[in-house]
């Protein structure tokens, strides 16, 4: 599964982002170093030019001063009287637009004429002696008082200087620096740049037009004019940055009158200054965002090329892992990607060979596996064939039809062989034709003659490729005539003799595989398998049956036997029991103790007598039951009555406890009063110490009758073998004894007559107890299984 990707995680995103990355920061980069310089240099130049601008206001300052100086001067030079003066001051005020008003100290320093261009001029007689324009102007020829403001606007200026003559005294000129605008007005810096000029005290004296702050203004707090009003610091003549009165940025310079302290500033906006700045910024701006534009497109443009080839591999690649191996990339950009895709189509090309290699090597295996499991299949059936079917030809018919089926035959057929005869014989036949059926039926194939009788004496298999080519056998004209042209014999022979021959044909001419002639080797040891069961089988049933009659014979003449000694014994021992009550006079006790023993012989024979015609009778099915009503309780009585006396001799306890009102049973009461003595009989026979004890009681129906003995037991492998007759348990104890080993036979026969069971339950060293399973009421006598 691909993770899902985002277009701006992609290489195209990648690609333009590089690329616009990279212009924006070189022109970026470019613009900005630009921009510096830029700053630099216009900030240079914008001071340089204002600088230069100062020095030139300065200058004409300078001389506007020198010049009003000079005409003062003319007015001081020669002594004169108040009247010249007067007349001089009135020519200086005439000449001199500049001098608003004229005063003449004396040499005492008390004012003598003062003279004023309104005419308001009034002589107040004041003493000046202490005032600097007095004495500094005495001292130093001419004083230069500072600027000072009527109305508040108004900027004047004072002029005070010493007469020529001595003790002539001291002109004082107050002029109006209205006219100082008229020097600065006409100077230009760019659109808005300004000039104006400052006093010592640091209050503009005049301004350019484009100023607008009013004269009389104080601006020494503006960063640019601090610093020329400090008496300390050498004035500088450069001040690049300053502010103007509303905080703004200026570029400043300066120049100053040194005669009168002024100073001259010239200052310029810096947003003004920078113009070209922005200019150039806004035009660096639009240069990006057109180099934006351009790096975006040609990112696209080239990432294109780029990512249309990757993606063509990435989807080749898919499909290829799709196993669309038939999918092939088409790239033609002539570089590593070009390569890298018919790289990937080489190794489609590769994987499709090797992958419909694959498949075909698949599909001749899942042939094969399918032929496999057909033959296993077909084996599996002629197998459950032979093992449960003795109808051989019903056999022969499977393997026939198999046989022709999985070696891809078109007909088939086994011949049995006649050894009396030595000919073979059509026994089955597969897809051949009735009136070929019948004509083979009607041939004579001798063994000596024929290709079976061949394959039969080499007792391998025999490939007839082409039937044209072999000596004229007698089956081979009929074949050619019904179509066949190739034939497979497989001859079915035993250990010592041969049994016949599995006969496979083709339509056409051929060999038959090697796998296919094994396979028929296969299918002719199952019938050869099947012909042995068969003829095993007819063997054994002919066995049983004359057994049969054997066992028939034997338990009718047992019967006839049986009856027979049972007559002549009888009378023997009728006689030996008068001679012995006396009948035929006294006898000798020997001969009395010798009839008595001859007795009890005769009896235990009669015994036996009576034991094996019961066998016989029941065995041959003669044997009947007398049903009628008993009492279970009087069978255990009698049994107990019979053998207490034996059980007394040997020390042993017997006990028998029957269950109160048990109902009244319907059976053969002999009988199985015959069964439970026998029972009981051979516990006290088998047990030495301790104790035989009977009980009786009903449930379901059934009268469960066990009997418990501390004996010797009885061994697991003889537990069942002893019910069978003539047989006893394998023991020391059972030889010592002796006996016959046919009554629990016979008992068993009688309880499964009445349909009960009779069981036994054993433990070697403990005991045993027999259990007897009896239906109350027998209605109906069950034939023994
Ligand atoms: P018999 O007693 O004449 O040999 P049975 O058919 O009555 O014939 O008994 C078969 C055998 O079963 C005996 O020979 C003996 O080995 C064994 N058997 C029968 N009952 C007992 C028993 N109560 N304890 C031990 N062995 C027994």
């Amino acid at each position: 599964m691909t993770a899902v990707r985002h277009w701006w995680t992609g290489l195209f995103a990648k690609y333009v982002a590089s690329l616009v990355g990279l212009v924006t920061f070189v022109l970026a980069f470019n613009g900005g170093v630009e921009a510096g310089l830029m700053y630099r240099d216009i900030t240079n130049a914008v001071v340089r030019l204002e600088s230069e601008k100062a020095q030139f206001a300065g200058q004409r300052i300078g001389q506007f001063i020198d010049e009003i100086e000079r005409q003062i001067g003319w007015a001081t030079r020669a002594s004169a009287g108040a009247d010249q003066r007067r007349a001089d001051y009135m020519l200086l005020l005439q000449q001199v637009a500049a001098i608003d008003q004229l005063a003449w100290l004396d040499g005492s320093g008390k004012e003598v004429l003062n003279i004023s261009r309104s005419g308001t001029g009034r002589v107040t007689g004041a003493d000046y002696s202490r005032s600097p324009k007095f004495t500094q102007a005495l001292a130093n020829r001419v004083w230069f008082g500072p600027g000072y403001f009527r109305n508040g606007t108004e900027p004047y200026f004072t002029i005070a200087m010493a007469h020529a003559v001595r003790n002539a005294g001291v002109t004082v000129s107050e002029i109006d620096l209205g006219h100082l605008e008229d020097l600065v007005r006409t100077i230009q810096v760019g659109k808005t740049g300004y000039v104006y000029v400052i006093g010592s005290q640091g209050r503009v004296l005049a301004r350019s037009a484009q100023y607008r702050v009013q004269s009389g203004t104080d601006v020494s707090n503006l960063p640019q004019v601090a610093p020329l009003l400090s008496v300390a610091n050498a004035k500088p003549e450069r001040i690049a940055h300053g502010r103007d009165i509303d905080g703004r940025s200026v570029l400043a310079s300066s120049a100053s009158i040194p005669r009168v302290g002024w100073s001259v500033l010239v200052e310029q906006p810096l947003g003004e200054a920078l113009e070209p700045m922005y200019a150039l910024l806004g035009r660096l701006a639009w240069l990006i965002g057109m180099g934006l534009v351009v790096a975006a497109c040609a990112g696209a443009l080239l990432a294109r090329r780029m990512v249309v080839p990757i993606r063509a591999l990435q989807t080749g690649a898919s499909r290829l892992a799709a196993s669309e191996f038939d999918h092939r990339i088409d790239v033609r950009t002539g570089d590593e990607i070009e390569v890298l895709a018919s790289e990937f189509n080489r190794m489609a090309t590769h994987l499709q060979e090797s992958y419909s290699r694959l498949e075909q090597k698949v599909e001749e295996r899942t042939r094969d596996l399918a032929q496999s499991v057909r033959e296993l299949k077909a084996l599996e059936e002629i197998g459950r064939a032979v093992a449960s079917s003795l109808e051989l030809q019903s056999v022969l018919e499977t393997i026939v039809t198999r046989a022709v089926e999985l070696a891809r035959a078109d007909a088939g057929a086994i011949y049995r062989y006649e050894a009396s005869l030595r000919e073979f014989r059509l026994a089955e036949a597969h897809g051949l034709d009735p009136s070929l059926v019948e004509a083979v039926r009607g041939t004579r194939i001798r063994e000596s003659e024929s290709a079976m009788g061949e394959a039969a004496t080499a007792r391998k298999p025999i490939v007839i490729a082409d039937l044209a080519t072999i000596p004229n056998y007698p089956l081979r004209d009929l074949t050619l005539a019904a179509g066949f042209h190739s034939v497979l014999i497989v001859p079915l022979v035993g250990p010592e003799e041969i049994l016949g021959s599995l006969v496979v044909q083709r339509r056409e001419t051929g060999d038959f595989p090697g796998n296919i002639v094994s396979l028929m080797q296969t299918f002719a040891d199952q019938s050869v398998l099947a012909m042995a069961n068969a003829r095993l089988f007819r063997e054994i049933e002919e066995k049983s049956r004359q057994l049969e009659i054997a066992s028939q014979h034997k338990s009718q003449f047992l019967a006839n036997m049986s009856h027979e000694l049972r007559t002549p014994l009888n009378a023997v021992l009728g006689y030996a029991e008068l001679m012995v009550d006396g009948l035929y006079g006294q006898l000798p006790d020997k001969a009395v103790g010798i009839l008595e023993r001859m007795q009890a012989n005769g009896r235990h024979l009669l015994g036996l007598i009576n034991d094996v015609l019961d066998l016989s009778k029941i065995e041959a099915g003669q044997f009947t039951l007398a049903l009628e009503d008993y009492s279970m309780k009087s069978v255990v009585g009698s049994v107990v009555a019979a053998t207490e006396s034996l059980a007394q001799a040997k020390g042993l306890a017997l006990t028998a406890e029957v269950a109160a009102d048990l109902p009244t049973g319907r059976g053969d009461e002999r009988r199985l009063t015959q069964v439970l003595l026998n029972i009981v009989s051979n516990a006290i026979k088998f047990t030495e110490v301790g104790s035989v004890e009977i009980r009786a009681d009903a449930a379901n129906g059934c009268f469960q009758v066990r009997v418990r003995d501390t004996g010797p037991g009885i061994a697991p492998q003889d537990q069942a073998r002893i019910f069978e007759e003539f047989q006893q348990a394998d023991n020391s104890i059972t030889r010592q004894k002796g006996g016959t080993g046919l009554g629990l036979a016979i008992s068993k026969h009688l309880i499964e007559m009445h349909g009960g069971t009779l069981s036994l339950q054993s433990e070697l060293g403990v005991g045993s107890t027999f259990q007897i399973l009896l239906p109350m009421r027998v209605e109906a006598q069950s034939t023994p299984a």
